[in-house]
């Protein structure tokens, strides 16, 4: 099946930025991709105060829309937004002023976790965003080691309000069986609410949006659409409608070395 106009609200397709994309061409290149992947609407969301790169807020603003321009000259029809993926850090709430919402009132924040462990502030940085009316959205948990091993923190963290986000290419089982299957579980118990790329130009890092879409659709066919209207329904600011929520369950076969 393929869904058109898709929204992917996490991507560095950037270039020359972060570890994404290295060059103009190859952000050409991958917004060809998007495009042959059924997206129409792209948050750029370069890392942000991780330990190698500090992308702020004006840099991401500019770079977009020189991009934009390319990318209309080039006539590729993709329309792309500023964000940034924020890493978790104790400080967030001093730099509020250079973080870039998914949206453009601000009101959700991409926000990335350290890939081994679940940082004890969390439950802390969580309630100050909330403070500011901000709604932390999570990327990828299914890839953290720590929510792998104890998933039921997810559903914790959903319970008092945050969102996630699972990657296409986890769903489709290119991080292997286990993230696959903790991505699926996520879905099924309601803990993710939206699917973005977060496509680098690294092998097996592209896009594969219809390829997840596929996936969400024989789990249920209502997924789909379910999605699609997230994702724009967070680009927008809008309110997100969140049905009920389960407790996952632990899936075999892990190791944490
Ligand atoms: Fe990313």
């Amino acid at each position: 099946m393929k869904i058109n106009n898709l929204v992917d609200l996490h991507c560095h397709i950037l270039p020359a930025i972060d570890d994404g994309s290295p060059s103009l061409e190859a952000s050409l290149e991958l917004a060809q991709q998007a495009v042959a992947d059924g997206i129409r609407y792209i948050l750029a969301t370069p890392h942000h105060m991780d330990r190698h790169y500090l992308n702020h807020a004006s840099d991401v603003e500019a770079a977009v829309d020189v991009f934009q321009t390319e990318l209309d000259a080039n006539q590729i029809p993709l329309t792309v937004f500023p964000g940034q993926e924020v890493h978790l850090n104790g400080q967030l709430m001093e730099n509020i002023d250079d973080l870039l919402g998914m949206d453009t009132s601000g009101n959700y924040l991409l926000l990335e976790l350290p890939h081994e462990m679940v940082p004890s502030y969390l439950d802390e940085m969580i309630f100050q965003l909330s403070c500011e009316g901000i709604t932390p959205v999570i990327a990828h948990p299914e890839r953290n080691a720590q929510i792998i091993a104890e998933p039921q923190r997810l559903y914790r963290l959903v319970e008092q309000g945050v969102l996630a986000q699972v990657t296409a290419t986890s769903l489709v089982g290119t991080f292997g069986e286990q993230v696959q299957r903790t991505a699926k579980e996520f879905v099924k118990c309601g803990l993710v609410q939206v699917v973005a790329s977060d496509a680098h130009t690294l092998k097996n890092r592209g896009f594969a949006m219809t390829k997840a879409y596929d996936v969400l659709n024989k789990m249920n066919s209502e997924y789909p659409e379910r999605f699609a209207t997230n994702a724009r329904d967070l680009l927008n600011g809008e309110q997100i409608e969140m049905g009920r929520i389960l407790v996952p369950k632990k899936q075999k076969k892990f190791w944490l070395f």
